[in-house]
């Protein structure tokens, strides 16, 4: 469902992803975990073809869409014109699919983007994100600068949406616990480079998974 092979993705001389291999099957949820900088935003952004690779292939199967690193609405738009931006590619203009999945967008409608909580915003991304009807979804950091309890109600949504539809998820997070409560399988990023993957299960039982990423060896 989306297959990257051996990809490299550089910023003039410097190198962000360097012969990175990741594949997430169709239905299948999928972390991918790093620190800072490591390239997990440069991947989100070449699948969803807003970087051009140097070399390497990347292949997706059915439509893809992206809840962007810092949600990305525009502010002074309403709700319900931000979800209208995310259906213009498909031709899609009715949210009433989107409201009855996320119901609390409905209340939002027309709120402007800019005024509402962290939260409620990564809410307005998801659902822009599901207006185009994707197969698979690239979710560049759900959980940064939310609170736990939206987190977590965000991730109940997405699971739902894997569970009951299918969806193709590929998750990148700093939060490895959530990544891994969510996900069957992880890879790691560091420096542009994958240095471990696996069941999910497995990875947690790593110790330099675990010390680097769980905060405990
Ligand atoms: P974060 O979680 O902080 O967003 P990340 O894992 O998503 O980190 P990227 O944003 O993909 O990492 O960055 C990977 C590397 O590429 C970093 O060294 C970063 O400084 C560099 N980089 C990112 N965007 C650009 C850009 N537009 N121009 C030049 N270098 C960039």
């Amino acid at each position: 469902m989306i297959d990257v092979q051996d990809l490299v993705v550089s910023y003039g001389t410097a190198t962000a992803l360097d012969h990175v291999t990741l594949t997430v099957g169709k239905g299948e949820m999928v972390a991918l975990l790093g620190p800072n900088g490591a390239g997990k935003s440069t991947l989100a952004n070449t699948l969803a073809g807003l970087l051009r690779p140097a070399s390497g292939s990347v292949r997706i199967d059915g439509r893809l869409a992206l809840i962007p690193e810092g949600r990305q609405l525009f502010p002074d738009l309403s709700v319900a014109d931000n979800l209208a931006l995310g259906g213009w590619r498909s031709g899609r203009r009715d949210p009433s699919a989107v409201y009855e999945l996320l119901p609390r967008l409905a209340e939002l409608a027309g709120r402007r983007a800019g005024v509402l909580s962290g939260g409620e915003q990564q809410m307005v991304a998801f659902g822009r994100a599901l207006m185009s009807e994707p197969d698979a979804l690239v979710v560049d950091e759900l959980s940064l600068g939310l609170a736990p309890g939206v987190t977590a109600d965000l991730a109940a949504h997405l699971a739902e949406l894997n569970r009951s539809r299918g969806l193709t998820v590929l998750l990148i997070e700093q939060n490895a616990r959530l990544a891994f409560d969510l996900c069957s399988r992880a890879y790691v990023l560091e420096s542009g480079r994958l240095v471990t993957e696996g069941e999910c299960a497995r990875l947690a039982d790593d110790p330099r998974v675990a010390g680097a990423y769980l905060g405990g060896a």
